[in-house]
């Protein structure tokens, strides 16, 4: 079918959500997709923080080819190994805890703001507050809306979910005030994806810590983004001063499919009991076989090295071009300050056309979030991509 063939119909057919770029993907290798022209891209977005595991990385299909012929879904009522060996595997390499999977990352929130509002009620709390950041992006279902400060101010769908109070991502003392006898937790990405790549200081993550022992109060990451190597580390808050009670993640988690997690500190690991929550999907074999095949690839010290080698030479690399302001981030998650006067999204487009996939998240900023797996040829050819479009 023609790419204009194919936009009619989605016209047709598919609710307007999306804004989609001209382009229809029909196969990935690595940090490489091909259109359905085929024309070669340097994917430097990796389905938004998905395939970091590399598009179609070949243990990963072959672990998805095996368990598909073997078995796919028997729901939760029963025991299935791989559901179990996923758990287990989240929780040692961080909480050590207990798991709750889920499909994506707003029901790893979902999760987390439930457990967070039972472990508040037991301590006697009657109206549990959840604290969170401005810039925050926590997802689209009702309670990780809620608690998004920039898109629960959109009247279309209120009304939202009490419960949530947000203070600015860079003031330790204002959070700190925030942080009270009501508060079942505080909820932060310590590096903000959707809203441009902005790095927590390090001060307010503390501050977040301090406080939530202070009043009892559980202290929740959301890792959907910075999770799975993104940084270089399996987790950033490894890389941070303080360590989570509680963890969320998804998107790389699943190789490609869709896996999400809610992982819990010891104490936290049976606040939620039989009955509490639950999902048909979650879980299930041939996603947790992915799951299991992306921890393979990704949980590895020279990956996770060679995460922060790389990120650090694309910056330095992007850095020098003459319509580049600046860089943030850490690791292969990476937030491109354009010039005054320089618009992120009709660079993106521009790039595009070039043959480097990025998103424009915010209007002067570029966000790469490559496949872990990039190559330096890969990185090489993008730079000399980037130095076209922005020198
Ligand atoms: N939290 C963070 C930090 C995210 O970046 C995202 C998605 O971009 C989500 C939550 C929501 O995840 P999902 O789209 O899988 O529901």
């Amino acid at each position: 079918m023609k790419l204009d063939e194919l936009q009619d119909l989605e016209r047709r057919w598919a609710m307007p959500t999306y804004r989609r770029a001209p382009v229809e993907f029909v196969r990935g290798e690595g940090a490489r997709l091909w259109d359905s022209e085929g024309s070669e891209y340097i994917d430097l977005l990796a389905g938004i923080s998905v395939c970091s595991a590399g598009h179609c990385h070949p243990d990963v299909v072959a672990a998805v080819r095996e368990q598909a012929g073997a078995l796919m879904h028997v729901s939760n009522l029963y025991l299935t190994e791989g559901a179990v060996r996923l758990a287990e595997r989240l929780c040692r390499s961080s909480l050590g805890g207990r798991a709750f999977l889920c499909n994506s990352g707003t029901e790893a929130n979902e999760c987390a703001i439930k457990l967070v509002r039972k472990h508040a009620h037991a301590r006697g709390i009657a109206e549990p507050e959840v604290v969170v950041l401005h810039g925050a992006f926590h997802g689209r279902t009702m309670a990780s809306l809620s608690a998004t400060p920039g898109l629960s101010s959109n009247p279309s769908f209120a009304p939202y979910l009490p419960g949530f109070r947000a203070v600015p991502r860079d003031d330790p003392d204002a959070l700190r005030e925030a942080v009270g006898p009501a508060t079942a937790a505080v909820l932060l990405e310590p590096i903000q994806g959707e809203t441009g790549v902005n790095v927590i200081p390090d001060e307010v993550l503390v501050a977040a810590r301090e406080s939530c022992d202070a009043a009892g109060a559980v202290l929740a990451f959301d890792e959907i983004q910075t999770g799975m190597g993104r940084t270089g580390s399996l987790w950033a808050y490894e890389q941070s001063p303080v360590r989570p009670d509680l963890l969320t993640t998804a998107k790389a988690l699943g190789g490609g499919l869709p896996v999400g997690a809610c992982v819990a500190s010891e104490e936290l690991g049976d606040v939620l009991a039989p009955g509490d929550h639950g999902s048909t999907f979650a879980g299930g074999p041939l996603v947790a076989t992915a799951a299991l095949a992306a921890f393979e690839v990704i949980d590895r010290p020279e990956l996770l090295r060679r995460v922060r080698e790389v990120g650090a030479s694309l910056r330095a690399g992007l850095e020098r071009l003459a319509r580049v302001e600046g860089t943030r981030g850490r690791g292969l998650m990476i937030g491109v300050a354009l010039r005054e006067g320089v618009d992120a999204a009709s660079t993106a487009r521009r790039l595009l056309d070039e043959g480097l996939v990025v998103n424009a998240p915010a209007e002067h900023t570029l966000r790469l979030l490559p496949p872990l797996v990039i190559e330096d040829a890969e990185v090489e050819r993008a730079l000399e991509i980037f130095g076209r479009v922005l020198d």
